[in-house]
């Protein structure tokens, strides 16, 4: 692996420079616990005493947000994680997480708070959209590369959330009960390969508890495994509110308790210390950490802030907003973005060549399906940025093709609904009240009625975490107002919905038509993304304009935020929508049918109920195929959906959740401009049933992760049961042989990696690019452990009838498993025997296979022994697991 350029104040040593003890040694006690917690939400604390700035902290991974939601300084829109898991391509998802540093640093962004490195336990795991995969060696490989992205555009990453943070139901409590050998191999892992490899900034702690063990008080995970035996140098902070207790968050190895100024340090740390709880030792050296990024991202001894504007247009310090005379944010390049979304399109099933589409053969186009025209470009929560623009697949193919052959014939129809919350309506069909410009009017009222603030917005949806006028809050003073006209396109009734966190009325027209006090989102997060709602029916006259108004008097909820939301749609009618869809299908010289998951279907916050596709869309495919032959299903989803309908229609790929330029990129795939480059990083199961763990539902608060290592396609393996499509499968618009496979040694080195030749050929038409996947198989079966696993790949390209070599470096990791009984504290020993090395484009089409020794005779031989050997072991984890 190549060795990141280090950007400017970044030095890889881990020893504290002279200067920060220094400082640190002159620093009173108030001081240095000032510095860890934040000094707001997104900021940490300042100290001008020592030429110490706030460092600015924004969410990723899928773009910088910024520290607002605020649609007037929108943010680049990234595909997904597991959309980049698709792509198996280490480089290039360096090249986009160097796209998004810029753009943060251009923000007035430090720190961001990506990648999300936990891992795909589950399928219906709402925030798996934001994994890279199912797989440590695909997370570990795709995570340092997006870690040394960010650093080399000098801004720090925080990876997160550490560790067993793997499904959302219950997520500020649950107790994940994992075996540490699967820790170790699985959880673990990526976040080790981030520090070892990456020597990544920050490492932020999830809410769970692991084995009984609250993760911001964890003193094995955080103290002895993440610090002191990986020899992690940077901030270990907590996730939002996540760190509950004074003393045994300290004492654990936390560093920054995130957000402030409130929290459970502060004056209460200090006193612990003075009491003789926590040694004053351990409050230097988190301050030692801090100040260590500190330099990092510039942000002492006077070196001017990154630049002027944070996303909300604000200077750090409070400064002037962006347009007025500070530098524009530089976004992420859309040309790059639209080359990832079409790297990630996974090409699953292509019957007769019916993709790419031959223009020639085709005069006209059905484009159906409700995210054709509303597609999901993002999951749901910290995740979601205030997107520059969208490319609709209806939009993009319909130009497309314009563009190249003007007589080609594009319907458009959406086919039916899959909404839950009333959707936005369109903002070109609302205008401000009082200035007539597109967009609503928000007014924030005081307890007396009085206006303390009002602006004009084009969005619909809004959040505040932070930066209400004084007077209006979260403490459940005040009232926010959202005035608009509508304009209708429809005469007929149509739904309305007023959404947000307290009591809410709606007015049509003066006349109060609804009223109520939703339920709290169980989760603070929740509220950004489908806040309680009340609904009312009514009817509209097309061309008439009616007066929206929704009035809310916020929650008293110091966790989550203010939110207030407008959905406004015709009142569906899905039998007509059905018909319209199938009778344009009928019509025309091929479908292409976008179909996948509902707006708020994916999201932090909550996890999915099963894994059919939302409303009618099964039978929407169903009706499709059976009066068009030549039907292409584009499935838009962040996660695993069921596809009942694959084998009856001519082609299937996956589009992911792939951000702004999701149409423009589709249309280069299908269009065959682009070639679909994507390999599943996930299992595609035929039915929900097989699905080594499906459901994560936490009982009495545990959530026991009995199935151990057996986990995705090591599950069906190790079961025998035949996905749908399988973990790194995925067509390109070519076709490969593998001709041979030799290892650069018969044995398996001690130490050190073993390469792998790889020489395969093209035996299509067109030039294409390969992933070239090897399995790791151990000497002897074991039913608790994987069949096989996946340890090196690495992509080559070629032309029509060209061979190519691919060199695979399978690492000497991959030979060893983790033993808990091995000496006091458990090891890493590599059994000896025989390994067999499968090779080929998916873990279940594994042409070649070489068979390597071990180094050693002995039965298992310890390596790379643990830094803490000879310390009495203090956490012993819990279950053993199948071993
Ligand atoms: C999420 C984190 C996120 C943080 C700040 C938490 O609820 O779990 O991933 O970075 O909020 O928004």
């Amino acid at each position: 692996m190549n060795t990141p350029r280090e950007a400017p104040g970044r030095t890889s040593g881990r020893a504290p420079a002279q200067d920060d003890l220094d400082l640190v040694a002159a620093l009173g006690l108030d001081d240095k616990v000032r510095l860890l917690t934040g000094a707001d939400n997104w900021r940490t604390c300042p100290l001008p005493a020592i030429g110490l700035r706030a460092m600015v902290v924004s969410d990723g991974p899928a773009g910088v947000r910024g520290i607002t939601m605020d649609e007037r300084n929108p943010s680049a829109s990234l595909p997904c994680p597991s959309a980049l898991g698709a792509t198996w391509d280490p480089a290039l998802v360096q090249a986009l997480a160097a796209a998004l540093g810029t753009e943060a640093r251009s923000k007035g962004v430090d720190i961001l708070l990506a990648p999300t490195i936990n891992v795909m336990r589950t399928p219906l795991g709402g925030r798996g959209f934001e994994s890279f995969g199912e797989d440590p060696v695909l997370i570990s490989r795709l995570a340092v590369a997006f870690v040394r992205g960010l650093h080399q555009a000098g801004a720090a990453a925080a990876v997160k959330h550490y560790v067993g943070n793997d499904s959302e139901t219950q997520r500020w409590t649950y107790d994940a009960r994992i075996a540490e050998h699967v820790l170790r191999e699985l959880y673990l892992l990526p976040f080790e390969s981030c520090v070892r490899e990456a020597d990544v900034d920050l490492v932020m702690t999830g809410y769970n508890k692991v084995n009984g063990v609250t993760m911001t008080e964890h003193g094995p995970l955080l103290n002895r495994i993440l610090k002191d035996e990986w020899g992690f140098g940077g901030v270990a902070l907590s996730d939002w509110h996540a760190a509950r207790s004074t003393v045994a968050t300290a004492i654990a190895g936390l560093d920054l308790a995130m957000p402030g100024p409130d929290g459970p340090w502060g004056g209460k740390l200090a006193a612990a210390v003075r009491a003789g709880q926590v040694d004053e030792d351990t409050i230097d050296a988190k301050v030692l950490r801090i100040l260590r990024l500190a330099r990092r991202v510039g942000a002492i001894g006077g070196a001017p802030a990154p630049q002027a504007a944070a996303s909300d247009g604000r200077t750090p310090d409070g400064g002037a907003p962006n347009g007025r005379g500070l530098r524009d944010p530089v976004l992420a390049d859309p040309a790059l973005l639209r080359r990832v979304g079409a790297a990630a399109f996974t090409l699953l099933r292509n019957s007769g060549g019916a993709l790419p589409l031959d223009l020639e053969a085709i005069r006209s186009i059905a484009l159906i399906g409700p995210n054709a025209v509303s597609p999901v470009t993002q999951g749901g929560g910290s995740a979601t940025v205030p997107q520059v623009s969208v490319s609709t697949p209806a939009a993009a193919l319909t130009e497309a093709l314009a563009g190249l052959d003007p007589e080609t014939q594009v319907t458009v129809r959406p086919g039916c609904v899959t909404w839950n919350i009333v959707p936005e309506p369109p903002r070109s069909a609302l205008r401000d009240p009082d200035t007539g410009e597109p967009g609503v009017r928000v007014e924030f009222r005081t307890e007396d009625g009085a206006l303390a603030a009002t602006e004009h917005r084009s969005a619909t949806m809004f959040t505040w975490w932070d930066g209400l006028p004084e007077g209006v809050g979260r403490d459940g003073r005040g009232t926010i107002v959202l005035r608009t006209r509508y304009l209708a396109a429809y005469d007929g009734p149509h739904v309305i919905g007023a959404g947000g966190v307290g009591r809410l009325a709606l007015t049509v027209n003066g006349i109060e038509v609804a009223a109520g006090h939703p339920d709290l989102p169980a989760d603070p997060v929740e509220a950004m993304v489908r806040p309680g709602e009340i609904r009312a029916t009514v009817y509209l006259a097309a061309g008439r304009e009616a007066e929206i108004a929704i009035c809310l008097r916020p929650d008293d909820w110091p966790q989550g935020p203010v939110a207030i939301r407008l959905g406004l749609v015709p009142a569906p009618d899905d039998d007509t929508l059905l018909n319209q869809a199938v009778e344009a299908a009928r019509a025309a010289d091929a479908a292409v049918l976008v179909v996948g998951s509902g707006p708020t279907s994916e999201s932090e916050g909550f996890d999915r109920p099963g894994l059919a596709l939302p409303g009618r869309q099964d039978e929407l495919v169903r009706r499709v195929a059976a009066v068009n032959n030549r039907t292409i299903v584009v499935v838009n989803a962040g996660m695993p959906v069921l596809m009942p309908w694959a084998e009856q229609v001519a082609a299937v790929g996956y589009a992911w959740l792939p951000g702004q330029e999701m149409g423009t990129a589709l249309a280069d795939v299908l269009l065959g401009q682009a070639e679909p480059g994507g390999r599943l990083p996930v299992t595609l199961p035929a039915d929900e049933a097989d699905c080594p763990v499906l459901h994560s539902v936490p009982a009495e608060g545990r959530l026991e992760y009995r199935e151990g290592l057996l986990i995705g396609y090591r599950g069906y393996d190790r079961a025998g049961t035949k996905p749908h499509f399988p973990f790194g499968h995925g067509l390109g618009y070519t076709t490969w042989a593998y001709e041979s496979a030799a290892a650069d040694a018969p044995v398996a080195p001690p130490d050190g990696d073993l390469g792998v030749t790889v020489v395969l050929r093209n035996t299509g038409s067109r030039t294409g690019r390969e992933i070239v996947q090897a399995y790791l198989e151990p000497p002897t079966a074991d039913p608790g452990r994987p069949v096989r696993v996946l340890a090196a790949f690495a992509a080559v390209t070629a032309a029509p009838g060209e061979h190519a070599e691919a060199r695979l470096i399978v690492p000497a990791r991959a030979f060893a498993r983790y033993d808990e009984a091995a000496g006091r504290f458990g090891a890493w020993v590599r059994p000896s025997g025989e390994f067999t090395i499968r090779i080929g484009r998916s873990s279940a089409d594994l042409p070649l296979h070489l068979r390597v020794k071990n180094h050693c005779e002995a039965e298992r031989t310890p390596v790379a022994a643990p830094a803490h050997a000879g310390a009495r072991r203090a956490w012993r984890p819990g279950p053993a697991g199948p071993r």
